[in-house]
């Protein structure tokens, strides 16, 4: 099978019905890049910066921060790099960072944006490593956990005095900058067009949006596996993002786990996914699922079953025996 994946690496990333894929891979520190060309992945659609603050013992100075994000970039050689500002707070604690903090239900409380909202210095100091280390290339930084497009205005005001700043100091700027959002808290699915109206991209963390739609804490073990995301509500609410991604014309791609098992990667492209991304060893089996796919024919035995127009009602069942067939 490695052998098989091996072949796979430089072929394009195709149905059998001729439609392209993106095939992202999630990443995080220096000995995840060597990975980008291994593993053929088309970018990294997730680069987890807040794993380097993890693995620290303090927070990484504004100089470690930029030479990580600029051999990230450099490793890319081109291929496009979304690094999404620090995670952390939740699951992810920093022990040197306020651990003093208790809160009941930390996957609901002060994590990610809402952190460093509260603590710009820390988002400034990163965004600022990041518009340094991309200095003459495209720089993709994406929020996490955001509620409410005021999270997403204030980010960006932050990103653009940064710009203005640097641009004073005559550095050498990114030629282009986009923001995009992770879509992982429900709210934002209410209010999902004025969001792709504001980005320039979203990408679903399946991860936790999962956890918050079915209430459902991701890392219960006597939870694990109860409820499955392969079902018709969660991907009909995936597919309500892809089509809205269409409709608004801002790319959508979806970077959880779901992403890298070849059954659900074939149900995220049957509710119109065209880029997700996933740790890069999950590249060549999901590459040689897609290229033997009848896409078109998915996407409509799908849409029956979603739409309550077929007898076949249990979705895993039914993506099985597809698979099965071809
Ligand atoms: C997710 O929530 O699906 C995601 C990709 O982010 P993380 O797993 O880092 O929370
Ligand atoms: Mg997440």
């Amino acid at each position: 099978k490695q052998e098989m994946y091996r072949e796979l690496r430089d072929k394009p990333s195709v149905t059998k019905d001729g439609v392209s894929v993106d095939l992202m891979m999630n990443a995080g520190l220096v000995v995840d890049i060597p990975q980008l060309a291994d593993s053929g992945a088309a970018g990294i659609g997730l680069f987890r910066t807040e794993l380097q603050f993890m693995v620290a013992a303090t927070f990484p100075r504004a100089e470690a921060q930029q030479k990580l994000y600029r051999d990230v970039l450099e490793a890319a050689g081109g291929k496009p790099v979304t690094f999404r500002t620090i995670d952390i707070g939740g699951d992810k604690v920093l022990p040197y960072f306020d651990s003093n903090v208790q809160e009941e239900n930390p996957a609901l409380g002060w994590r990610a944006i809402r952190l460093t909202l509260d603590r710009p210095g820390l988002l400034r100091t990163q965004v600022r490593a990041l518009l340094k280390a991309a200095g003459g290339r495209e720089l993709r930084m994406m929020l996490p956990m955001v509620t409410e497009i005021s999270e997403i205005r204030q980010a960006r005001a932050i990103i653009d005095k940064e710009v203005r700043h640097l641009a004073r100091f005559a550095h050498h700027l990114p030629n282009t900058l986009k923001l995009g959002v992770m879509i992982e808290v429900p709210s934002l699915l209410w209010q999902l067009e004025e969001v792709m109206d504001t980005v320039d991209f979203v990408s679903v963390g399946s991860n936790d949006l999962f956890q918050f739609v079915t209430a459902t804490d991701r890392g219960s073990t006597q939870l694990a596996g109860r409820f499955n995301p392969i079902s018709a509500h969660f991907l009909r609410l995936l597919r309500h993002i892809t089509r809205t991604s269409e409709q608004t014309g801002t790319p959508a791609t979806l970077c959880g786990e779901l992403a890298g098992r070849p059954l659900s990667a074939m149900a995220l492209l049957g509710v119109g996914f065209r880029s997700i991304s996933m740790a890069p060893a999950a590249i060549g089996p999901v590459k040689a699922m897609l290229t033997e796919l009848p896409l078109e024919k998915l996407t409509g035995v799908m849409n029956e079953t979603l739409d309550g127009k077929s007898a076949e009602t249990d979705i895993v069942a039914l993506l099985t025996a597809f698979a099965a067939e071809h």
